[in-house]
């Protein structure tokens, strides 16, 4: 019914006179000559010539987007969108007039927002026939403008509403802006409206039914339809007028009406198709200004894409770079701190290995240290334990002595635990050695017992041996050492059991050859040790805490045990439960080769004791020690002579001579190998005994060098001492008859 309503419903273009020509750079142009291009448009459109007003809105956009004039680009889309609408487009026209509204929007200009506005409501109404969409956009447009009070804007507005609402039939809603329009006509409207408003008027009247109130209107809309350039409203007139004239049975007239319409029609029609013919002609460079639209498009969505990009690519490139400088502050932060740690490494290395000699140094000085104390010591306590010896086998009435016996017994308890830590010392400065000897077991055995049998006493325990008769009779190996271990361990069993019995059992485990491996268990039934303690007690200086029991130990038997076995390739084993007792196991390898144990029978000295009185010069610094060799050289009726150091035993074997010289070893100015040199030297054969607290093997390369010919450990008995000397006699005897 309203079809073409376009042209008259006031399209919103600017049609005031066209700025002069842009005389600037096509590059850059300010705004002022941009709205002067998008003027010109509007004109071009108003004109129809849709080419021209392309071309011009394209560069107007253009140039709006480069100054980013929000308001500029919003009314160039504007007028590409109204030229698509004048095409006929109306999805185009849509898609411009909305881009329009969005950059209008970013404005506060309202006087566009009513226009796009406008311009909406009428493609949404008129051209779409979706009036209620329309209807939504022409509020809005009356919204703006009202804040604007653009009255001009208000009364077209109003009048486009009350025209939608007719159109559709809602004539109460459509009444209220007539009448606006109706009051407002003479102020705010036009030549232009006067013909739709006289129209929208019969047309209200006429549904009212107040036929000749709407018949007047009619007439006076086709009378200034005829006048002026409305002529679609005009045609709209007459069709409306003729509809009331036939509603009221004037169908003469009404025909008439209706023919003034159709000839209207045609000749609108004829020029819309001359429109269109002369479209047809032009598309070929609409398609291409189109294009060129859409190119805008397209390039300022690439413009906006790529500096999207590039703002990427930028804030990429300086997390980047953040991320490398702190990747190189890191690499170099932990170069400095390597190379700080080198040098600390370095530095501590250097003070490690510095440790390390001064460690070893000072180890070897305190094994020395350890060593020589413990000589230094021996030496006095075998004063001291001989001396009460020597009381008491001159005054038999102080035999009963506590004093004397608490005496002799610290003496005693001194020396083991020296002789203990020279042990342990030895040990593990791997200077024993172990000695091949030829043995009988059960004879060691019994002597064990024998020589116990005091401890046992004293705690009411009893010694029980069992030895196994398949070992056999005759073994070979360090019999000393292996007595050493059972006496430790027998000991700690008498000492660490009550009233009870001591088991040492001795089983053959295997025979082979030449090899007979013997296991040893002492066993006890005595307080037994813990669980917890059991790895403890074979460390040196452990004693396991007995409150009630108060024993004498240095707390180094077992340490000697487990490092004596380590030398006969054995290791000890414990069992032992609390209260109950304890049991030690460990076997040990000895050779068996009776040839060889024969031959060492027969190598044995016989007693050659003859009871003779022997001439013997004594070489001793210790006054002591002197008054000891005095009385047991003397007990034997043998003849004694005592001189202090080395000078003087030369000086007197110038002048007399002795049968054998006592010869101690550690002495001040020129000590006993030294002497026995320079003896030697002097041609002087007479046999020279080493006196020493050192042991035997410790000295005996010096001692052979040095031209001794026997070593006697201090305290000696004197049965041993003469045994030494008879020999010594008998050989150089033979020795002189060869
Ligand atoms: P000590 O000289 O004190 O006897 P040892 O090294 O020989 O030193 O023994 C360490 C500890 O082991 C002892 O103090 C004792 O508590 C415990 N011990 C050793 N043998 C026995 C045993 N047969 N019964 C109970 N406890 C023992």
């Amino acid at each position: 019914m309203y079809n073409g309503i376009q042209i008259i419903l006031l399209i919103l273009f600017s049609l005031n006179t066209l700025s002069s020509q842009s005389n600037t750079t096509e590059d850059m142009l300010s705004n002022k000559e941009i709205l002067g291009l998008i003027k010109q448009s509007s004109s071009f459109l108003h004109e129809y010539k849709f080419e021209n007003s392309f071309e011009i809105s394209r560069k107007a956009l253009h140039h709006a987007i480069i100054n980013k004039d929000n308001y500029l680009i919003a009314r160039s889309y504007n007028n590409i969108a109204a030229n698509y609408q004048g095409l006929a487009e109306y999805d185009k026209a849509i898609f411009y007039f909305v881009k329009g509204l969005l950059y209008a929007n970013r404005t506060n200009n309202d006087t566009i927002k009513s226009w796009l506005n406008n311009n909406l409501g009428n493609l949404y109404g008129f051209d779409k026939n979706q009036f209620s969409t329309g209807l939504k956009y022409y509020k809005k447009a009356l919204w703006h403008s009202e804040k604007t009070n653009d009255s001009a804007q208000i009364y077209v507005t109003k009048l486009n509403l009350a025209w939608a609402y007719f159109y559709i039939g809602n004539f109460e809603k459509g009444e209220p802006y007539l009448n606006f329009i109706n009051v407002q006509q003479k102020k705010f409207g036009s030549e232009k409206t006067a013909v739709a408003l006289n129209m929208l008027n019969g047309v209200f009247y006429s549904h009212k039914n107040e036929y000749n109130k709407a018949r007047s209107y009619f007439v006076k809309a086709i009378a200034l339809g005829n006048q002026g350039k409305e002529k679609q409203d005009l045609s709209y007139a007459y069709d409306e007028y003729s509809k009331l004239l036939f509603k009221i049975g004037d169908y003469k007239k009404a025909y008439e009406n209706m023919a003034a319409f159709n000839k209207l029609n045609n000749e609108l029609t004829d020029f819309k198709k001359l429109r269109k013919a002369n479209l047809e002609g032009i598309n070929l460079e609409l398609d291409e200004y189109k294009r060129k639209v859409n190119t805008i498009e397209t390039e300022k969505e690439l413009q906006y894409q790529s500096l999207k990009k590039s703002r990427i690519i930028v804030v990429l490139f300086i997390a980047a770079l953040i991320v490398l400088l702190l990747l190189l502050y890191t690499l170099y932060k932990s170069y400095r701190f390597k190379q700080k740690k080198n040098k600390e490494l370095t530095i501590t290395n250097k003070e490690l290995s510095v440790a390390k000699e001064n460690a070893e140094v000072a180890s070897l000085q305190k094994s020395q240290f350890v060593s020589t104390i413990s000589h230094e010591l021996r030496t006095p306590l075998y004063g001291v334990v001989g001396i009460t010896n020597m009381l008491l086998d001159e005054h038999k009435e102080l035999a009963n002595s506590p004093h004397l016996s608490s005496l002799k017994f610290s003496a005693r308890y001194l020396l083991s635990l020296v002789n203990d830590v020279l042990q342990i010392n030895k040990i593990e400065e791997n200077r024993i050695v172990l000695e091949n000897m030829t043995f009988n077991i059960s004879d060691e055995i019994n002597m064990i017992k024998n020589s116990l049998s005091f401890l046992a006493k004293n705690h009411d325990n009893k010694i029980n041996v069992y030895i196994d008769p398949a070992i056999p009779e005759y073994l070979i190996g360090d019999k000393l050492r292996l007595s050493q271990i059972l006496i430790n361990l027998v000991s700690n069993a008498l000492k660490f059991t009550q009233s009870g019995e001591v088991k040492i059992k001795v089983d053959l485990v295997k025979l082979e050859d030449k090899e007979c491996s013997v296991k040893f268990n002492i066993e006890d039934n005595g307080i037994g040790i813990a669980k917890e303690d059991q790895d403890k007690i074979f460390d040196t200086f452990v004693q396991i805490g007995r409150k009630e029991i108060d024993y004498q130990g240095t707390g180094l038997g077992l340490a000697i045990v487990k490092r004596l076995l380590n030398l006969f390739d054995s290791s000890i084993s414990l069992e032992s439960e609390a209260g109950k007792g304890t049991k030690f196991t460990f076997v040990i390898k000895f050779e068996h080769d009776s040839t060889k144990s024969v031959e060492m029978i027969n190598n044995i000295e016989v007693d050659l004791g003859t009871n003779q009185v022997f001439k013997i010069l004594v070489v001793e610094d210790n006054k002591i020690n002197q008054v000891i060799i005095k009385k047991i050289i003397e007990k034997q009726n043998s003849n004694c002579i005592i001189v202090n150091d080395g000078f003087a035993a030369l000086e007197i074997l110038d002048k007399d001579k002795f049968d054998v010289i006592l010869m101690d070893i550690n002495m001040p100015i020129i000590n006993g190998f030294e002497t026995t040199r320079r003896i030697r030297e002097k041609g002087i054969n007479t046999p020279v005994i080493a006196l020493t607290a050192f042991n035997k093997e410790e000295i005996s390369e010096e001692a052979i060098s040095a031209g001794f010919d026997d070593i006697i450990n201090k305290p000696f008995e004197s049965e041993a001492l003469f045994k030494s000397i008879n020999y010594l006699l008998l050989r150089q005897e033979t020795l002189s008859l060869n």
